[in-house]
């Protein structure tokens, strides 16, 4: 008996969501997964407490070819269903940091919920099962009560009238990270963008590298600007360059070849704080240097590294004798500092996949194939990446949501 209603590709959190969904409308789901467990991922996200979603979600917080798409599913699907549902299972949670829910205790509880829910909504998992190639039967068929998906596997054929893909990007392959959806949209004709890492670290080489090596490990708050887009958070130095919340942030916005912006004084108008103190403030310590002048806003073993790099030959020369147009520059790289990476440390430790199914070939309502009735695709596969913070779970609960209502 290996036919189903439903047959969703990948346990992870969007399959996950979309198979319990649909098992709650009576559907008979089967859920096909590579690994030998499911929801990896869920167990290693943030930090092992799961950050589930946001407390303020909104379109903005999404990247995507189409910053629309996102609207329907997530209103429909929103934050607060989700977060309902942690409590109703009693899943203790907190609000870490700017919205982001986090459990107490552990993501295997996220993880526990799902699994429980699918069960009880009557829901099969198979795990060591690899779905490697999709057949369509009866496809040019109008009547579609006849035609239906034939999934092989390493472990025998499946069919069912729907088929939902859930196997998220290429990013971390340990952790399921598979090409696969790809592959079947391709096989369907279904347009796929450019996929690249997002949410990573970035790297940098010579000079730049060396200094970031010998600080790895301090972290600092401040503005990360690529593109048009900036974000105040903490910012890693790392023996690869640099990481922390504000890089991964804009490293979604960050194409190969660009250049960054770093505000290291988020707070402080450089130009204001270095003038006025030469002006009016050196009165009583005219001997002041910059690094001492720096020591209450920025930790001591970066001002000694910006010092080699920006002003050696004035180190010891008092902030009152540097001449102005220096201190102009010295202020400008203090709250514009511009690097070019030299690239993104890649899928091996990228959060997301950016890119993907293209968001013009699905329904925004429903996830389904405009072309190909009873396909769906949802999660990460689809051209649709959030932020750091929860949103990009969200994404995977919201999209499967309103696919499983359906299906
Ligand atoms: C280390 C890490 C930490 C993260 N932390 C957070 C966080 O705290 N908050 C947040 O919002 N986001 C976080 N993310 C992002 C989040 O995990 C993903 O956006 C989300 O898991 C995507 O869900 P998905 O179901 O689409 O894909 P996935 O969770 O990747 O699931 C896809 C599943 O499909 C399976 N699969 C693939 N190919 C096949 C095949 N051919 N046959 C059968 N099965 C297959 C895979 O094994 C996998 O289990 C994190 C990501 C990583 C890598």
């Amino acid at each position: 008996m290996n036919d189903y209603d439903v047959i969703v590709l990948g346990a992870g959190a969007a399959g996950l969501m979309c198979a319990l969904t649909a098992g709650q409308q009576g559907r008979r789901v089967l859920v096909l997964e590579r690994s030998n467990k499911p929801g990896k991922k869920i167990l290693m996200s943030g930090g092992g407490r799961c950050n589930f979603t946001n407390l303020d979600v909104a379109p903005e917080n999404f990247l995507s070819g189409n910053p629309h798409f996102v609207k329907s599913a997530l209103s429909r699907y929103s934050q607060h269903d989700f977060i309902a549902l942690v409590e109703k299972h009693g899943i203790a949670y907190h609000e870490k940091t700017l919205g982001q829910l986090f459990c107490d205790d552990s993501s295997k509880q996220i993880l526990a919920m799902l699994l429980e829910e699918c069960e009880q909504a009557g829901v099969m998992i198979k795990t060591g099962c690899e779905a490697d190639q999709i057949k369509l039967v009866n496809g040019d068929n109008k009547n579609n009560d006849t035609r239906y998906y034939k999934i092989l596997s390493n472990k025998g054929d499946f069919t069912s009238q729907s088929l939902v893909v859930a196997t998220g990007g290429l990013s971390i392959p340990t952790l399921g990270g598979s090409g696969f959806g790809y592959t079947i949209a391709e096989q369907f004709g279904l347009k796929v963008l450019p996929r690249r890492a997002g949410l990573v670290p970035l790297t940098f080489t010579d000079k730049f590298l060396s200094m970031t090596y010998r600080l790895s490990g301090l972290s600092l708050l401040v503005t990360v600007t690529a593109g048009k887009q900036s974000f105040l958070e903490n910012m890693l130095f790392t023996h690869r360059g640099l990481s922390g919340p504000a890089i991964l942030q804009s490293s979604s916005y960050w194409q190969q070849g660009n250049t960054i912006s770093i505000n290291l004084l988020p707070e402080v108008n450089a130009l204001e704080l270095l003038t006025s103190f030469k002006q009016d403030g050196a009165g009583k310590k005219k001997s002041a240097l910059l690094r001492t002048l720096l020591i209450p806003y920025l930790p001591k073993k970066l001002i000694l590294e910006l010092e080699a790099l920006w002003w050696p030959e004035l180190a010891d020369t008092p902030v009152v004798e540097i001449a102005n147009k220096t201190l102009e520059r010295l202020a400008g790289q203090l709250n514009n500092w511009v690097l070019k990476p030299a690239g993104t440390e890649g899928y091996r430790t990228a959060e997301v996949t950016m890119g993907g199914v293209d968001t013009n070939e699905l329904s925004s309502k429903t996830m389904e194939s405009k072309q190909h009735p009873g396909l769906y695709f949802i999660g990460e596969v689809v051209d649709v990446c959030g932020h750091l913070g929860g949103y990009n779970f969200q994404w995977a609960w919201s999209s499967a949501y309103v696919a499983g209502l359906v299906v």
